[in-house]
Parts: structure tokens; C-alpha cells; sequence
């Protein structure tokens, strides 16, 4: 049985660093102890949380139940001529991951490579990055019910997968643990390449026909040259979720803004960028007490050391009212917040 700990700081284990403590703190790491911890009546009766890698999370304040760390290791593969079921425990870091399918030569997720984070919490936000999502390579996820304690297998569909969105978020919100993954890849790689940075990092590597070991290497590069590593500096990656609007409210936007950047969803609507949009209203770089924005990404919330999640939050509540006094556009927030 996981020995279930008081008063625990969790600043460790979350990305942006905010020194908040939790009631309860239980660290599980096989499933066995994730089904007696959820018999033993100890996750009844209090506010849970389920946590990978807190690197989705900000807290605003301490939190008051049981936190459930989730560490289940292990990965393993069942593999035909053609395809291969890849298996990992919910608590694998994701790019560990990544990094077995690449050295194994099993396509699929290498435009997902150094994402932060645990493979549980790749399906509850549907993860995506350089043109690729997790529900691209998702095949099914083992769960347990939090109320019951008994395990479901959810099918892709089940999943409801959409922009940073998944059916864990919305109707099974709070409701399951998920143990482990299984995921579907090629051993024929057809790498995917279309997104600008990948194509010109490539060009300037001289690289003509890369393998998915290359677009790995090359995402990789990228995301150090962008994105601020949480070790030095914490944050949760993009703190909000790009707008996604109809045709009709994008017309009458551009009318004002014409250099608006924007990308056709489907037909009917236009996805706008974000860390533009945020950009525009000149909150790129800027230092806010002991929080603000990336140097190199808008979109980025950063603490410079000893913000509070308070703190960061309130700067999010000013970059939403900001942008959309200007450009009547609602932000919403992608990160996670307690
Ligand atoms: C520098 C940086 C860059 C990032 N870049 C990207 C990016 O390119 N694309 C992207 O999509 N995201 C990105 N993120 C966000 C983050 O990496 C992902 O959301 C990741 O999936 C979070 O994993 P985690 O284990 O840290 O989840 P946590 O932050 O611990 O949890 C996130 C949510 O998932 C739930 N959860 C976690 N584990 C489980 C489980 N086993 N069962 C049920 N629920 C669970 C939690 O309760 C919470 O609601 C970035 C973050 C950082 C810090």
C-alpha cells in the first residue's frame, strides 16, 4: 500500500515552481498500488488531484487533499511487418518515450520529442506540437475510476480528442486515473515535415530526405532555441490556447488588423496565434514583479524566481483583458489552474 504523506511541498514537482503545499501527498507507482490505494477508502471523501509532471499546472494556492503522484514505469512493444504497439506506464516521462520509439525506428511521434511531462497526462490535453498531435499516434489507455477502482480500457473514439481537449477534461473530468498507454506507430516512416521550422532547420542542416531521427533532432533544437527550460527558468509552456474563431468574426477582425496571423481551420473557421495576439499589445518580454512573459515567445508565462501562483495568475487575467480590449478575442487559458 503507498504510504500516503502530510504536509508535502509540492514546489518539486511542478514546473513553474510555486511553493505550495499539499494536505496528502501518495506517490504510486504500480498499478496494484493504485488499485489498493483507491480501496482503501484514503482518496474518498477529499478533494484529488492526479499528477504527472506538473508541467500543466500552476497553483494558486495549497491544496487542501490528496495529491496522487502518478509514477508507473515500464515500456515494452508488440511489433508486425508493418505496424507497432508501443505500451507505457502512465508515469514514463514523455520524451523518454519518444526517444525509444526513435532509436527503435518506430514512426510517429518524433515532432512530439522533449515535450515536458508524463505519458498519463499526453491524452488529457491531447498534446500536439511541429504538426502533430498525441490522438495521431493514440491507440487506447488503461483507466481506473476513481469512485470504484475499476479499470476501463478507453478506445480512440471513446477519447473525444479535439484541440487541447479530450474527454478527460470534459464529461469524465476528475474521474479516472489513467495507468498506461498504448500507442500505434509505423515502421515505415513517412516524416512530417510541412511545419516552417521544421523544413528550414532541415534546409540548413543540408538534410534532403530525414529520417525521424533527424526531424527529432531538428524539433529538438527548435524548442531549446524557443522555449525556456523549466529547470532554470519555471513555467508550463504556453499558457494559453490558440483562439479559434468562425470565418465571419475573422473578417471583421482583419478589417482593422490586416496583418492578423491566422490558419484555416476547416471551412468555417480561422485559428489565430496566440503569443501574437499578445505580442501585438506589448507584453513580449516584459518583467511583472517576479513574473512575466518569455523573450523569445509571447505565449510563455514565465516566474523569474519567487512568483507566486497568485501572482501569475493575476498577469494572465491582465494579457486576457489586454488582448481583448484590442482585438475583442477571448484567451483562454491551456494551463491547468488550483
Ligand atoms: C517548456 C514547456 C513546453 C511545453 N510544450 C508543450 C507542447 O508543445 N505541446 C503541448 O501540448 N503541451 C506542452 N506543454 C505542456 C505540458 O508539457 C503537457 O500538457 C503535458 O502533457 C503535461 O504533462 P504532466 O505529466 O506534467 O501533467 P500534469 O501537469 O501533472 O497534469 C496535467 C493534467 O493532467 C492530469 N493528469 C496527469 N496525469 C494523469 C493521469 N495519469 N491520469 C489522469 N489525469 C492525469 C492532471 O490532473 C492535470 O489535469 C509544455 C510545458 C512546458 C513546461
Amino acid at each position: 500500500m503507498p504510504l500516503v504523506q502530510e504536509n508535502v511541498s509540492l514546489k518539486p514537482y511542478n514546473s513553474f515552481g510555486i511553493p505550495v503545499n499539499a494536505r496528502f501527498f501518495v506517490d504510486v507507482d504500480t498499478e496494484d498500488g493504485l488499485q489498493d490505494l483507491l480501496s482503501s477508502g484514503q482518496a474518498e471523501n477529499q478533494e484529488l488531484l492526479v499528477l504527472g509532471g506538473g508541467s500543466n499546472i500552476l497553483f494558486t494556492k495549497d491544496f487542501q487533499g490528496l495529491v496522487i503522484k502518478v509514477s508507473i514505469r515500464g515500456i515494452s512493444h508488440l511489433a508486425d511487418s508493418e505496424q507497432v504497439i508501443v505500451t507505457a506506464g502512465a508515469g514514463v516521462v514523455w520524451n523518454d518515450l519518444v526517444t525509444y520509439c526513435v532509436s527503435n525506428g518506430f514512426a510517429g511521434m518524433e515532432n512530439l520529442t522533449l515535450i515536458p511531462g508524463t505519458v498519463g497526462a499526453s491524452p488529457i490535453q491531447n498534446i500536439g506540437a511541429y504538426g502533430v498531435e498525441l490522438k495521431d499516434v493514440f491507440h487506447s489507455c488503461k483507466a481506473y475510476n476513481i469512485k470504484t477502482g475499476a479499470s476501463k480500457a478507453f478506445t480512440f473514439d471513446e477519447c473525444h480528442f479535439g484541440y487541447r481537449e479530450s474527454s478527460f477534461k470534459k464529461e469524465l473530468k476528475g474521474q479516472y486515473i489513467i495507468s498506461s498507454v498504448n500507442f500505434k506507430l509505423n515502421k515505415s516512416a513517412v516524416v512530417n515535415t510541412s511545419y516552417g521550422a521544421i523544413e528550414a532547420e532541415l534546409l540548413a542542416r543540408k538534410i534532403s530526405t530525414p529520417t525521424i531521427a533527424d526531424v527529432s533532432s531538428v524539433v529538438a533544437a527548435i524548442r531549446v532555441s524557443k522555449l525556456p527550460d523549466p529547470s532554470t527558468i519555471g513555467n508550463a509552456g504556453s499558457f494559453f490556447k490558440n483562439p479559434i474563431i468562425s470565418v465571419a468574426e475573422y473578417t471583421e477582425i482583419a478589417r482593422s488588423f490586416p496583418d492578423l496571423v491566422h490558419y484555416p481551420v476547416g471551412q468555417t473557421h480561422i485559428k489565430l496565434a496566440a503569443g501574437w495576439l499578445i505580442e501585438q499589445c506589448g507584453f513580449k518580454g516584459i518583467v511583472v514583479g517576479q513574473t512575466g512573459t518569455w523573450k523569445n515567445q509571447a505565449l510563455v508565462i514565465v516566474n523569474h524566481g519567487a512568483a507566486t501562483g497568485q501572482e501569475v495568475y493575476s498577469f494572465s487575467e491582465r494579457i486576457i483583458a489586454t488582448v481583448y480590449n484590442k482585438f475583442s478575442v477571448k484567451l483562454e487559458r491551456e494551463v491547468n489552474i488550483l
